[in-house]
């Protein structure tokens, strides 16, 4: 349990605290100069602490996962925490980043490796596994060579394989590509993937934890959540702790894309207010705040806010569903007065209907027509009462199917319709009167 918190002003972040120093010019990724930024520092100190230790650490530090669900990271790695009974454990790293606009597990990959590297290693040793896979999305490819590169420096070194930087315990790590499919990046697609198979979710329970990867225990975890392990170690769950409030501590990748002057993915403090993380960072929005017509907080499966909403909002788990969004991978896409916004949720219904396994009847085919109708309100021929029913078949979407992602394809529509109905009533309207003005006009010749 994480110390209470009684701050009250967050951010900026010094950059003494900053983990990901490499992201903000210092482009050497490789080992000799990762270690000159501190990483791989007493590892073998660390990994003699033993499972215990480390899990505590991490409980103490509030680390909730980084990969969009915010699971608490503590928890979830004790819970492979068992007596042994014969099954070897798996640690998998869940680096297929595929959340529309999230690139911050990218970069991590790009700048810092032997951080995630590192981490693979200390999380092994907290889960007993003595394997770990990294699941990475296909499509980075030079992001692939690079990290296959930095393991074998840290082959090369002894800090990786047979008793890892001299501590007694052996870990081996593999680097897996997937294909380019959206749904691989659910944990248990993505195990299904590892197996050579095609990548559709399991049911859960059983949990990866109890029947993961090749039938064995396995944790199934995101790059940053792994990446950040080592600098928690070795300054203390409590200095992680500290930063956030309660429940949302810590520091965390945030990328800033969209309608904003300077794009950027900065590594900043929990709980910072949403417009300043934006102007601090990212330059502001294009045209000024007043501007700003909606944000999406936390990559593409979390619902939009308006502005009024955005002034408001603190960036963390609690703040952002204040204001009935949430967190996800911490992603904001900025959209300004400029933007159709009933024509861009629209194009997220068209990526998840295409990106639908097809397992699940109310994601196979609720997805199609939410796209349908989605794709009817962008031009306008739909009736007002098609909003309800919209509504309505989100709901018996959300939470009917066996994982996320149908979730995640239900909740952009019910955002624009919370916060922007009169907008896509307008549409209908306009789009009527000019119907029967056109109608009027061919009677009339
Ligand atoms: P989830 O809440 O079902 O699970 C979170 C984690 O906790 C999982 O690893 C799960 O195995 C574990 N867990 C939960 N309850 C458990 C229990 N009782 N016993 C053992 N383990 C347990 O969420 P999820 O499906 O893993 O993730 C959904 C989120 O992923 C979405 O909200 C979205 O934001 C995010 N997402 C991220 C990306 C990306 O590119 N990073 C892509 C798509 C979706
Ligand atoms: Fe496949 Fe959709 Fe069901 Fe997930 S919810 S298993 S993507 S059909």
């Amino acid at each position: 349990t994480p110390p209470p918190q009684t701050k009250t002003t967050f951010g900026p972040l010094a950059d003494a605290d900053r983990i990901f120093t490499n992201l903000y010019g210092r482009h050497d990724w490789r080992l000799k100069a990762a270690m000159k930024r501190g990483d791989w520092y007493k590892t073998k100190e660390i990994l003699a602490k033993g499972d215990k230790w480390i899990v505590n650490e991490i409980k103490t530090s509030g680390l909730r996962g980084r990969g969009g669900a915010g699971f608490p990271s503590g928890l979830k790695w004790s819970f492979m925490h068992k007596p042994p009974d014969g099954r070897p454990k798996f640690l998998v790293v869940n680096a297929d980043e595929g959340e529309p606009g999230t690139c911050k597990d990218r970069e991590i990959i790009r700048h810092d490796p032997h951080k995630l590297i590192e981490g693979c290693l200390i999380a092994g040793r907290a889960m007993g596994a003595n394997t770990g896979f990294i699941y990475l999305r296909g499509e980075f490819y030079n992001e692939a060579c690079n990290l296959q590169y930095a393991i074998i420096e840290a082959y090369k070194a002894g800090y990786l394989g047979k008793n890892a930087c001299g501590s007694g315990y052996d870990f081996d790590l593999y680097v897996q590509r997937g294909a380019g499919a959206y749904i691989c990046g659910e944990e248990t697609s993505l195990i299904e993937s590892l197996e050579g198979k095609a990548g559709k979710p399991r049911n859960k329970p059983p949990f990866p934890a109890d029947i993961g990867v090749f039938g064995c225990p396995s944790t199934v975890t995101n790059v940053e959540t792994v990446a950040v392990s080592p600098t928690i170690c070795r300054r203390g769950g409590n200095w992680f702790a500290s930063f956030g409030r309660t429940r949302n501590s810590g520091t965390k990748l945030f990328n800033i894309s969209g309608h904003v002057c300077n794009p950027c993915t900065v590594e900043e403090e929990m709980s910072m207010p949403t417009r300043e993380l934006i102007e601090r960072h990212a330059g502001g929005v294009i045209g000024g705040w007043d501007n700003l017509l909606a944000i999406i907080p936390g990559g593409s499966s979390t619902p939009c806010i308006t502005k009024e909403h955005a002034s408001s909002a603190i960036h963390d788990y609690d703040g952002l569903m204040a204001v009935r969004s949430s967190m996800g991978t911490g992603a904001l896409i900025v959209m300004n007065k400029d933007t159709d916004i009933i024509k861009a949720i629209a194009r997220l219904s068209a990526f998840y209907k295409h990106e639908s396994c097809g397992q699940c009847t109310p994601c196979r085919e609720g997805l199609h027509w939410v796209h349908m109708i989605m794709q009817r309100f962008v031009t306008g021929q739909a009736q007002i009462e098609e909003i309800d029913m919209l509504f309505e078949l989100t709901k018996q979407i959300e939470g009917h199917t066996i994982c996320a992602l149908a979730d995640g394809a239900a909740w952009p529509p019910q955002g624009l319709i919370r916060n922007f109905r009169p907008v896509i009533e307008e549409r209908i309207r306009k789009r009527a009167a000019e119907d029967q003005a056109k109608a009027e006009a061919l009677q009339a010749e």
